[in-house]
């Protein structure tokens, strides 16, 4: 067995969160969050980490409503990503995670409270956050001291009792598998573009960008507009 399979399977929290230093590039006391939520949802849904055909089939779907290191977490614990279309992203700005089968539609809501959880980080953290990241304007020893007391507040958000986080059984509203769309080309750059984000005009095929239109994208903000003729 792949080792990160096996360390969720042996719910080795510490172990998850080294592999998630490597993927999200930083230990942070939200991508700690991110795998404790997760283990917590997969234990009280039942299910393991995506393998070949719960990948393929999209079986179980991860929901998340907010970009942040939490998401990274999830990806890493659960194995729900971006790329295979079992991660859902709700731009609601919640640190909160749902996990579902979809067979049933049946999923465990998990949410994280910012301000309950305050207590768990070491004296001056949030402070010297704000200065480093928030604000942009640490020293060099400032960020080094950051990483320090990040890396103890992660270590404490893996082992949050259950207690912490509002944990809750719900019923998903069915979100469709990923289609399989048809290429055609842009007549302007040349490139093939999914048929669904095409536009016509004249007669002639473009891609969103060459016919100057908006189109969506997720940023650090959330789903915004972007492009157009500006
Ligand atoms: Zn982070
Ligand atoms: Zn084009």
């Amino acid at each position: 067995m792949l080792t990160l399979n096996r360390l969720v399977e042996e719910r080795d929290a510490e172990g998850i969160l080294e592999y998630a230093r490597e993927f999200h590039g930083h230990v942070c006391p939200y991508l700690a969050l991110g795998i404790r939520a997760s283990l917590l949802a997969m234990e009280e849904l039942g299910v393991k980490r995506l393998d070949y055909s719960g990948s393929v089939d999209e079986s179980i779907l991860a929901i998340v409503e907010v970009n942040s290191c939490f998401t990274d977490g999830v990806q890493v614990t659960t194995g729900c990503t971006l790329g295979n279309n079992s991660l859902i992203y709700l731009d609601l700005g919640k640190t909160a995670l749902t996990l579902v089968k979809r067979s049933t539609w049946e999923g465990v809501r998990i949410y994280a409270d910012a301000e309950r959880l305050a207590r768990y980080y070491p004296p001056g953290a949030r402070e010297l956050f704000n200065k480093v990241i928030r604000e942009r304007r640490g020293t060099p020893e400032e960020r080094a001291k950051l990483r320090e007391l990040w890396e103890e507040a992660a270590h404490r958000m893996l082992h949050l009792p259950r207690e912490e986080f509002k944990v809750e059984r719900v019923k998903v509203p069915p979100i469709e598998q990923a289609p399989i769309f048809d290429s055609v080309r842009c007549s302007k750059c040349g490139e093939l573009v999914m048929e669904t984000r095409a536009v016509h005009v004249d007669g002639e095929t473009f891609c969103l960008r060459c016919a100057g239109e908006r189109y969506l994208g997720v940023v650090g903000r959330g789903i915004i507009e972007l492009g157009g003729m500006e």
